[in-house]
């Protein structure tokens, strides 16, 4: 029997957790609902989902309660799906161990190619979580090839700085999910690097200027405004 994987719904209003679940059922995920925090964390501890989908505001306790204490011990995937579109809850969220912020409206689409995203990145996480992994990473034209240090776009080596590389490979290992600034930042400059999105920023115009066609309108790399960036999916990843 082929193994489907478990997703929780955390969520309060009915018909959102009802429509969720319909869709999810619908693309061969089993589903469990909660309605609360609590109630939520119950079934997080007894059924081990592979994944939750959590909203932050709930009736009894508030959602970044439930991912602080479920990351006490696991990795499990957490996407907030959540009406909160204020920049500091989805930089606070993502902190705490949320692995993908989704605004309330969202496309169906967007959301179950987040979680393919979220679910892919377990399984294939745990052996290196280091910058330098080996093998290429692809999506549309562009690659990136760890092995060598070079991103390409089609046959053309784009000559990237080494700094302008470390955040194209960093956000390529971590393709579909967004990366908060201070992130990327603590995994380039160290654990003490003072916070400084304007590096950041500089080093992005740099690289969308010789990996975009249209800088403006990114392909590749998008940002999430006051948050972060996120590299498209890859079609193909070989490790
Ligand atoms: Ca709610």
């Amino acid at each position: 029997m082929e193994y489907k994987n478990k997703i929780l719904i955390i969520e309060d209003e009915k018909h959102i957790c009802n429509f969720l679940g319909a869709v999810l059922t619908a693309n061969k995920y089993e589903v469990l609902t909660a309605n609360t925090g609590e109630y939520g964390q119950a079934v997080i501890n007894s059924h081990c989902p592979d994944l939750v989908i959590l909203d932050l505001g709930l009736p009894d306790i508030d959602g970044k309660e439930v991912i602080e204490s479920v990351r006490k011990w696991s990795s499990m995937p957490i996407i907030v799906v959540s009406a909160r579109n204020s920049e500091i809850d989805k930089v606070t969220a993502l902190e705490m161990g949320a692995d993908d912020y989704i605004t309330k409206p969202f496309g169906t689409q967007e959301l179950l190619a987040r979680i393919r995203t979220a679910l892919r990145h377990t399984r294939t996480s745990s052996a290196d979580d280091g910058i330098s992994v080996g093998g290429v990473f692809k999506t549309g034209e562009l690659t990136i090839d760890y092995d060598k240090y070079r991103v390409f776009v089609g046959e053309k080596d784009v000559n990237l700085t080494q700094n302008e590389f470390k955040i194209v490979s960093l956000l390529g290992k971590n393709a579909g999910k967004v990366l908060t600034y201070d992130y990327i930042i603590k995994q380039l400059w160290g654990p003490h690097a003072k916070t400084d999105n304007q590096i950041l920023r500089v080093n992005m115009a740099n690289i969308r200027r010789k990996i975009e066609k249209k800088p403006a309108e990114p392909q590749y790399i998008f940002t999430e405004v006051g948050v972060g960036y996120r590299m498209a999916e890859s079609e193909a990843v070989k490790l």
